[in-house]
């Protein structure tokens, strides 16, 4: 039996970043960049006001810091929206009308917000006084040309894809999506909506795990129910020699129908661990057959979606080339005092009792690793490090995020 951080080092050691592809960007959301983007222009690509006003020479309207009421008239040489190039310079004792995103005409070195202003025939009148640079954005404040917008790994989100757009990048390099395959195993387990005899229970396993796989960013395929007979699993584990990632749930502890291991093996899986120092899922196995992940997850609903969190996310993260493996950690204040049986790390189910000015967590009360309701209902597993016997209240705990905050 080994420790939870060593089969997670194990796991992250066997997983490597799988090859790229290009995708349209409007299909990239939710991928991981493959390189670093760097920008092949300056944003914005121009000079340009950031208001409706006059483009002006801060210097004409001499009113610059003193807040004296002193009013200026200038000449208006043209009226500029966005998207056009003026054709004149503003000399001095000249404006361009200029409407915001337009480009600031030559001569000019700050726009005067059209609030400030009064407009007549030829001329405008200026209000109040600006000083250069004022309601003006510069060529390049985003971004310089040849500058790293986005780094390999990063997650594609809403604002990384309108970064992408706005450095012109009409297809997005982009990781390969692992190919995942997801095993059932059990006599006992029912398809929803198969009819279910007395002591057959349903199979959820086989839909949540292939969520978790989908949310996880992989090309998840569920295979289906292998029966606790070796040549049904033999069969169904050929079916998934394609995939990157193989995920069984049940049959890896130590019952007499608990066929998953040897079966694995048999197929010529090789073992890496099997059995690590935790609660819930402490029959997990994982080997690899050639470059495929093999995970064996314990069959309990709990446990199996707790240790594809704790080790097959992780792998997911690593074969996506993602900069940071999940799942994700933060420290937060426990809202009650914990008693444990020592002896294995713990992930206990909980969710946030406040968000704020400290995030505070408590367990739920039922831990029994059968009890889906507490996956349901969780949103963070806390962690409680394998001597620990009692967590007072108020005490620092790590927190593993399944899902957002
Ligand atoms: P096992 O790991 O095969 O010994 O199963 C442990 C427990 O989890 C047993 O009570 C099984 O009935 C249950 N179980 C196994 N597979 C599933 C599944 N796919 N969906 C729901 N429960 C399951
Ligand atoms: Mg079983």
């Amino acid at each position: 039996m080994i420790e939870y951080l060593d089969a997670r080092a194990l796991v992250l050691g066997a997983a490597k970043a799988l090859s790229s592809e290009s995708v349209p960007l409007a299909r990239a959301l939710g991928r991981t960049l493959a390189r670093d983007i760097r920008a092949r222009e300056d944003i914005p690509p121009f000079t340009k006001s950031t208001m409706d006003g006059y483009a002006v020479r801060a210097g004409d309207t001499r009113l610059s810091g003193t807040g004296t009421p002193l009013e200026v008239e200038l000449e208006v040489l043209a009226d500029l929206p966005a998207g056009r190039i003026a054709r004149k310079a503003v000399g001095p004792g000249q404006a361009v009308r200029i409407m915001t995103g337009a480009p600031l005409p030559a001569g000019a070195d700050a726009v005067v917000m059209v609030e400030h202003t009064e407009s007549h025939e030829r001329t405008v009148r200026i209000r109040r006084g600006v000083r250069p640079g004022d309601n003006i954005g510069l060529a390049g404040e985003d971004l310089r040309r040849g500058e790293i917008a986005l780094e390999r790994g990063t997650i594609i989100g809403p604002a990384e894809s309108g970064m992408l757009a706005a450095a012109g990048l009409a297809r997005v390099p982009v990781t390969r999506r692992p190919k995942l395959a997801v095993i059932a195993t059990g006599d006992e387990i029912v398809e929803p909506g198969k009819p279910k005899r007395p002591g057959q229970i349903r199979n959820s396993n086989g839909t949540a795990l292939t969520a978790m796989a989908v949310e996880a960013g992989a090309d998840a395929r569920y295979l289906g129910i292998a029966r606790d007979r070796n040549a049904s699993l033999a069969s169904k584990l050929a079916r998934a020699r394609g995939a990157d990632v193989l995920v069984l749930s049940g049959g890896v502890s130590v019952g007499d129908y608990d066929l998953v291991k040897a079966g694995l093996e048999a197929s010529g899986v090789k073992p890496v661990f099997w059995q690590v120092r935790i609660k819930p899922g402490k029959p997990v196995f994982f080997g690899v057959r050639g470059r495929q992940l093999v995970f064996g997850l314990p069959g309990n609903p709990t446990s199996s979606l707790v240790t594809f969190l704790l080790f097959v996310r992780p792998a997911l993260d690593r074969l996506l080339g993602r900069s940071a493996a999940g799942p994700a950690s933060m420290t937060a204040v426990l809202d009650e005092a914990i008693v444990l049986k020592p002896g294995r790390t713990q992930f206990l189910r909980g969710c946030f009792v406040s968000r704020g000015p400290v995030l505070k967590v408590a367990p739920y009360e039922d831990q029994r690793s059968g009890v889906l309701r507490s996956m349901v209902r969780g949103r963070v597993l806390i962690v409680v490090p394998a001597d620990a016997a009692r967590l007072e209240a108020g005490c620092e705990v790590e927190i593993l995020l399944m899902d957002g905050l």
